[in-house]
């Protein structure tokens, strides 16, 4: 049941414009049922948001999906995402990168994530339970740098922990609604490129 489920929803991806066949394979190998709690087990491939408890959510397929392919990840890179939240965003990386650092503020979820890793088998992610707005110093710079959380601004900081051609792809607040955007550092500048309106919780400091 859940398999034709699930081919609905990589063939709903591809007529929304998903092209990569790298990112839809990975959201087809990714049991996303897994990092669900089980009473929404059985909506896992809808093409919807759902509740992971704390109140976070587990992000849209179609979401995933995009800012994965706006990452342009080869399989060489280092990674870094802020927001582990259930882990299925950086499960779906960790399929397409070299290694994945991600970084969670709410324990509860660091270590409920950490299992379903483990589970999983993979192997190529390192997480930590921290205020991912420090980025993670011993790990810089990343070729890579996913926001999974809303946030009014990326700081200078941040982008100083990417390499050139280094790509930050964040939902970001502006006015009263949310939009993806895309970084690219080029000849040390930043290149912006907006994209779909989107919902995320917001970016919060500190630790829960
Ligand atoms: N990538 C996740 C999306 C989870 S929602 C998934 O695939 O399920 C966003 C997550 O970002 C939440 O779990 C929230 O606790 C976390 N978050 C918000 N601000 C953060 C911060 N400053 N540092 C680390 N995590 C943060």
């Amino acid at each position: 049941m859940l398999d034709v489920r699930k081919i609905r929803l990589i063939l709903e991806l591809r007529e929304s414009g998903i092209s990569s066949s790298d990112v839809l394979s990975a959201l087809e190998i990714i049991p996303r049922e897994e990092f669900i709690p089980e009473n929404y087990r059985n909506q896992a491939y809808e093409n919807i948001a759902l509740p992971i408890g704390n109140n976070q959510t587990i992000s849209q397929p179609y979401v995933v999906a995009k800012m994965t392919e706006l990452l342009e990840i080869k399989n060489s890179h280092k990674v870094l995402e802020i927001g582990t939240g259930s882990g299925y965003q950086c499960a779906i990386l960790s399929k397409l990168a070299r290694r994945v650092y991600t970084i969670e503020r709410i324990k509860d979820l660091h270590e409920k994530s950490l299992k379903i890793f483990h589970q999983l088998k993979l192997t190529n992610i390192v997480s930590k339970y921290e205020d991912g707005n420090n980025g993670w110093i011993e790990q810089i710079p990343f070729d890579r740098i996913i926001f999974t959380a809303a946030t009014n601004n990326i700081s200078d900081r941040m982008f100083s922990h990417i390499k050139e051609d280094g790509i930050i792809v964040s939902p970001i607040i502006r006015d009263n609604r949310q939009v993806i955007i895309k970084y690219k550092k080029k000849n040390n500048k930043l290149i912006s490129e907006e994209f779909d309106e989107v919902l995320f919780v917001p970016n919060l400091k500190g630790i829960d």
